[in-house]
């Protein structure tokens, strides 16, 4: 494409409870500034002064709640403002659930029930605003002092680590605008596939398995347990896809349901849920300020989320080249995806479909340009229960020498030998 024309910098004065919608290209810088007033993106206020440079290929709001003036400064795709938000609609469900914490709070020491703060799950199709308005809820009850735990269910994007894993983070302060969620301790279970479809067994698994360690968190943790949870969901909520979000609600033991964007799933889950009385399933109006992605666009940001976690957001990270023999490590995939052949079996066994089971994986250059996980287990039995430690990216592979290159953001040896494969690749010209 041709050179963006340059764009000389430009001030916008927006109205109370109006906002500047921005779409930043991928390939060229784009400076923000408060210049009076308050604002914020996504639930996070703008610094009273000085430039944000908003990383590439972001789409954002920014939004003022009493009027605001704000400079942008760099090219963009598009900007525009809008006066027509759900904002009021989000910030009022906000309210419910602080009261919601402050209640839990209140009763901590009695019983678990009532000292267990919001458990909010929020679903809807794709591209209806779940990842924002989750972002917008932690970062309201993180300036208010909670430290409420985001859970990220979406395979597909990957918020909080990569795509293919299903983690948790605690949010102790608003989301950093440029920086996004913070990395620091993830709790992060390796399902290796965007897709639930390939096996939902696992992926149930591993949401079984999350939910219990953040549980026996909680019990620990009044802070945190009064907080609560929210919890993003993927786009995916017909047939198998609103049979996971079902179990998700079940799991998790969400007592909020947020549903954007969609009459007929916020209809199907308040009637799916109406015997559990503590269950609240909301309808909530969508963003007409979401934007779209089709599947290659999504596609792409995967590739590009998986970039970010070895270079970093501003490519301002250099990850380190190491190199293993096939021997020093063990490399599993979680469920075969196919039975073993009648024939493999020994004579008069039948064949058992374990979708959980672990399969030992052979080392070949088909893993090159394949993410693999660092499993936290100290077993190959463990796999399935444990956490990662994070992951590396397989950048060759040496038959004859018996060697695998990688590349991992930390230096060092691996934290252990155990490996997970996955379906996820990134290529360097992505
Ligand atoms: P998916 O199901 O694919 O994960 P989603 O429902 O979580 O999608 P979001 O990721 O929240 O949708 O939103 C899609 C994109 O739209 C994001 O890039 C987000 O930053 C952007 N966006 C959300 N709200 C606004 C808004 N009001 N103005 C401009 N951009 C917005």
């Amino acid at each position: 494409p041709a050179a963006a024309a340059v764009q000389p910098p430009r001030q916008f004065k927006l109205d109370p409870q109006s906002e500047l919608r921005v779409e930043v290209l991928p390939d060229a810088t784009l400076r923000v500034r408060l210049v009076s007033g308050t604002a914020e993106i996504f639930g996070t206020e703008l610094p009273p002064e000085g430039w944000l440079t908003i990383p590439p290929r972001s789409k954002i709001a920014i939004f003022t709640w009493h009027g605001a003036t704000v400079e942008l400064d760099g090219v963009s795709e598009s900007e525009y403002t809008s006066d027509e938000t759900p904002m009021v609609i989000y910030v009022n469900t906000h309210a419910i659930l602080d009261a919601r914490r402050a209640r839990a709070r209140a009763a901590q020491g009695g019983d678990l029930e009532a000292s267990q703060g919001p458990r909010v799950i929020v679903v809807g199709p794709t591209d209806s605003g779940k990842s924002t308005l989750c972002k917008m809820l932690l970062s309201w009850a993180a300036k208010l002092g909670w430290k409420p735990t985001y859970v990220d269910l979406d395979i597909g994007q990957g918020s909080i680590t990569i795509p293919g894993c299903i983690s948790a983070t605690p949010i102790e302060k608003p989301i950093d605008i440029v920086d996004g969620i913070p990395l620091e301790m993830p709790l992060a279970y390796f399902y290796g596939h965007p897709n639930p479809s390939i096996n939902p067994d696992v992926y149930k698994a591993l949401m079984r398995e999350l939910a219990q360690t953040l549980e026996t968190q909680f019990s620990g943790n009044a802070e945190s347990r009064a907080a609560g949870m929210v919890i993003n969901t993927m786009g995916w909520v017909e047939g198998l896809g609103y049979e996971l979000l079902l179990n998700a609600i079940e799991i998790f033991k969400a007592n909020v349901v947020l549903v954007l964007g969609q009459e007929k799933l916020w209809k199907m889950l308040k009637d799916a849920v109406q015997s559990k009385p503590n269950i609240d399933v909301v309808k909530l109006h969508k963003s007409e300020g979401v934007v779209l992605r089709n599947s290659k666009y999504r596609q792409k940001t995967r590739s590009f989320r998986i970039k970010e976690y070895f270079y970093g957001i501003a490519n301002d990270l250099a990850p380190h080249s190491n190199v293993v023999n096939f021997s020093d490590v063990s490399v599993f995939r979680i469920g075969s995806g196919h039975q073993a052949p009648r024939s493999a079996l020994p004579i008069g066994a039948e064949p058992v479909a374990d979708p959980t089971r672990l399969v030992a994986v052979n080392i070949s250059t088909d893993m090159v340009h394949t993410v693999l996980a660092v499993s936290y287990a100290k077993e190959p039995d463990g796999i399935i229960s444990s956490n990662v430690a994070g992951f590396i990216h397989v950048t060759d592979v040496d038959i004859q020498r018996k060697k695998l290159t990688y590349i991992a953001p930390c230096p060092g040896d691996l934290p252990s030998r155990l490996l997970i494969a996955s379906s996820l690749t990134w290529y360097e010209q992505a």
